[in-house]
């Protein structure tokens, strides 16, 4: 479903990332862990071309994805993003905010977006806030909203960026439990995060990034209880 190849990004001469390969199939669930600066969040930004690689092939679901490409309306819509920060309209409800993607790019009608809207608000199990603003909304909460705003666009592929990372410790779990569940239904799942044990219970294979490339690529197990790389040692023990 998504095939990186021979990726390189530089910003300006500072090399970010380097001959990324990565190929990930349909229903996969991938976490990238890696030290701060590694380059984990380029790599989720050059997929739906937030930012623009310089060398290299993304295909997602065969479609090359490159800069200053016509379609890029139509990756962004295949290819759901969840940020650190929650990015909510805050001057919309709830429910709005999830219906404004749907109705303007999709073009789904006003009542198929709000039934949409609050079949994925059930999912995140935050229906009865539909009506609040986002202000009204605790971090996790917020975080949940944002998860089913993407879903609404119905996006082949899912990409998280540190989403629990701005979060307060007791609402993490909620939002890990809601991106564990977006999992057992067969998501395609990237996840940047530093959460071992959700990598732990729900990653496919774990991406262990360094200096802008792939270090290590391996199953959970084995990675976490034996790290082939001493790179990968070094920052597993500092998790600790
Ligand atoms: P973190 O864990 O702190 O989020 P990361 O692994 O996500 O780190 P990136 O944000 O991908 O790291 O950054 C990789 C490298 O590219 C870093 O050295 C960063 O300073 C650099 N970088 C990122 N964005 C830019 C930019 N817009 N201009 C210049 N350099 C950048
Ligand atoms: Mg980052």
């Amino acid at each position: 479903l998504l095939e990186i190849s021979q990726l390189c990004k530089w910003y300006g001469t500072f090399s970010a990332l380097h001959d990324i390969n990565l190929s990930v199939a349909a229903g996969e669930k991938v976490v990238i862990c890696g030290p701060s600066g590694s380059g984990k969040s380029t790599v989720i930004r050059c997929i739906n071309q937030l930012e623009a690689h310089q060398h290299g092939r993304i295909l997602v679901d065969g479609v090359e994805v490159k800069p200053g490409m016509k379609n890029i309306a139509q990756i962004r819509r295949d290819v759901g993003m969840v940020f650190q920060g929650f990015n909510l309209f805050p001057h919309l409800s709830i429910l709005n905010n999830l219906t404004l993607g749907p109705i303007r790019n999709l073009g789904v009608s006003r009542d198929e977006a709000r039934e949409r809207a609050m079949h994925y608000l059930k999912r995140v199990h935050i229906a009865e806030q539909a009506d609040k603003f986002p202000s009204q909304l605790s971090g996790g909460q917020q975080q949940r909203v944002a998860i089913a705003r993407a879903l609404c666009m119905q996006p082949k592929i899912m990409l998280f960026d540190e989403p629990t990372s701005a979060l307060d410790p007791e609402m993490i779990a909620g939002v890990l439990d809601v991106m564990a569940e977006l999992a057992d239904e067969g998501m395609t799942m990237i996840c940047v995060t530093h959460e071992m044990g959700f990598a732990r219970k729900v990653a496919d294979r774990v991406v262990f990034m360094d200096a802008g490339e792939i270090v290590e690529i391996a199953e959970p197990e084995a990675f976490f209880s034996a790290p082939k790389t001493e790179r990968a040692q070094l920052f597993l023990g500092q998790l600790l």
